[in-house]
């Protein structure tokens, strides 16, 4: 039995500790595969993405590593790129002469708001509900509404593997008083985004970064039925920025999995994605 973990960042953006320490940790946490996915570089300046300059070290040190460690773990190759309108996605020029195992395709801001930066939706509330307010009067709807279209677009221009924490805006949504995730148009829009996420043949990430603090994955547990139903590959990603948290939540998420149904999971093997079978205790050799 093994774990897989291809979420993940280090000290090249703001993960807390070094590649080769997260290397050394996932060993010792029964991890056989697992992905570094540091933040893209991004065309402005942000606290959490890596400096395009610092690409070659972060490519240096991954290979290096996965020669170190070649006969204890298998290590990939990744990054997670922002997708952000006419800004940011997987076909801008930085991709173009690079290679990859895989990337994670994720959103953290939305529309530019009256002083010229994005908004983003994954930081603390008070940014948040102001950002809400400039841009959509305060509208959770209309926002959580554009949230999804952008992953729409984000979903059809492709080039990316996995659909990082899907419903990332429930996150800071969930604290206004008008979100309510039982509602209608909520779950309408999941299914749809959903639906499209299965059409587009991409994987989608069940995200444990929140299970054990907040009780909830991205996409939330509530949807875990429907994309049984669907058809769509899952993988298990901690997006880890510490190491303590390299497998959070994993036993737990496994065993919700295996409980609705689901008998595999995608893994990266020699190169391509297969479905391989778990149960609680995880992969199976
Ligand atoms: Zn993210
Ligand atoms: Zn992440």
């Amino acid at each position: 039995m093994y774990w897989s973990n291809y979420h993940s960042h280090c000290t090249f953006c703001d993960g807390r500790s070094t590649m080769e320490e997260f290397v050394v940790c996932a060993i010792s946490k029964g991890i056989k595969k697992y992905g570094f996915s540091s933040h893209a570089p991004l065309p402005f300046s942000t606290k959490w993405n890596m400096e395009e300059r610092n690409f070659p070290h972060y490519e240096s040190e991954f290979y290096r590593l996965k020669e170190k460690y070649n006969d204890q773990i298998e290590l990939y190759f990744g990054l997670e790129v922002d997708y952000i309108h006419n800004c940011s996605n997987v076909k801008n020029d930085f991709f173009r002469d690079k290679s990859f195992d895989y990337l994670i395709g994720s959103l953290h801001y939305l529309d530019k708001l009256p002083d010229g930066g994005f908004w983003c939706i994954d930081g603390n509330f008070e940014e948040f509900n102001k950002g809400l307010h400039l841009l959509y009067g305060g509208d959770i709807q209309f926002a959580t509404r554009r949230f999804f279209e952008l992953t729409s677009e984000m979903i059809k221009i492709g080039g990316f593997d996995i659909v990082g924490h899907f419903d990332k805006i429930s996150f800071n949504a969930c604290h206004c008083p008008e979100f309510d995730m039982t509602s209608r148009w909520y779950n309408q829009l999941v299914g749809d985004t959903l639906q499209l996420v299965k059409d587009n043949g991409l994987i989608i990430e069940l995200n444990t970064k929140s299970l054990l603090d907040k009780g909830i994955t991205y996409p939330h547990q509530q949807f875990y039925s429907l994309i049984k139903e669907l058809e769509i590959p899952v993988v298990v990603n901690s997006d880890c920025h510490h190491l303590p948290n390299v497998i959070i939540g994993f036993d737990q998420a496994f065993k919700t999995l295996q409980d609705i149904g689901f008998k595999t999971m995608h893994q990266l093997c020699y190169g391509k994605w297969k479905a391989v079978e778990f149960n609680e205790l995880g992969l199976i050799d």
